[in-house]
């Protein structure tokens, strides 16, 4: 929603209704990230005309401070990055103890095996393809590479988590990225710059 038409915010609500299958919400807070996007109120406004989940990307320090809110407006997923806390298998605990699914993401410069002690505690993994912190990025490419190791890992744990991909994302790496194993794509100005956003998306699930 990073990329969407905060003038006219209910019509691009509507779309993603109509269309995909969750609203991706990138929460930054000018210190995690060198960006500030948006915090509460744009997340309930959202929240009170969606019907489909709110997966709730925090790009802050000290997660374990607001999770409980961003649960209260209406999260359905809420997810962190590894090196935003000391201590992120509780930080996942305090997210699950909501009844929201909890989800950790590492930047591309961070190994994958940073998130492995996790992963038992996760609901959801997410891998960065571009820095987190702006809309617009170019996809990395060793993201395909990472996908597949993540991936390998998860079933060697004997788990079944999905993994995430967000940045960059767009209708030409879309199958790629699913065949390597991802099962959540985020997609931001790909499918809010398009003539046809909606095709867009038909096209990236197909
Ligand atoms: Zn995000």
């Amino acid at each position: 929603m990073l990329s969407a038409d905060f003038l006219h915010l209910e019509k691009d609500v509507e779309l993603v209704n109509e269309h995909a299958d969750l609203f991706h919400l990138d929460v930054m807070d000018g210190v995690f990230v060198p960006n500030i996007s948006f915090g509460f109120p744009i997340v309930e406004a959202i929240a009170k005309k969606s019907t489909k989940p709110l997966d709730v990307h925090l790009m802050i320090v000290q997660p374990e401070k607001y999770v409980d809110r961003f649960a209260k407006v209406g999260a359905d997923m809420i997810s962190f990055h590894v090196n935003a806390t000391e201590d992120p298998a509780a930080v996942l605990a305090q997210v699950r103890s909501h009844g929201v699914q909890a989800g950790l993401v590492i930047n591309p410069d961070l190994p994958v095996e940073s998130l492995f002690p996790y992963l038992k505690d996760c609901d959801f993994v997410m891998l960065m393809s571009v820095f987190a912190g702006f809309g617009g990025q170019k996809f990395i490419e060793e993201t395909y590479d990472r996908v597949r190791a993540l991936k390998a890992e998860i079933q060697r744990q004997g788990l079944n988590i999905p993994i995430e991909i967000d940045g960059g994302v767009s209708a030409a790496n879309s199958k790629a990225l699913a065949e390597a194993g991802a099962e959540i794509l985020v997609a931001g100005s790909a499918v809010f710059k398009a003539e046809d956003p909606a095709a867009v998306i038909q096209q990236m699930k197909a």
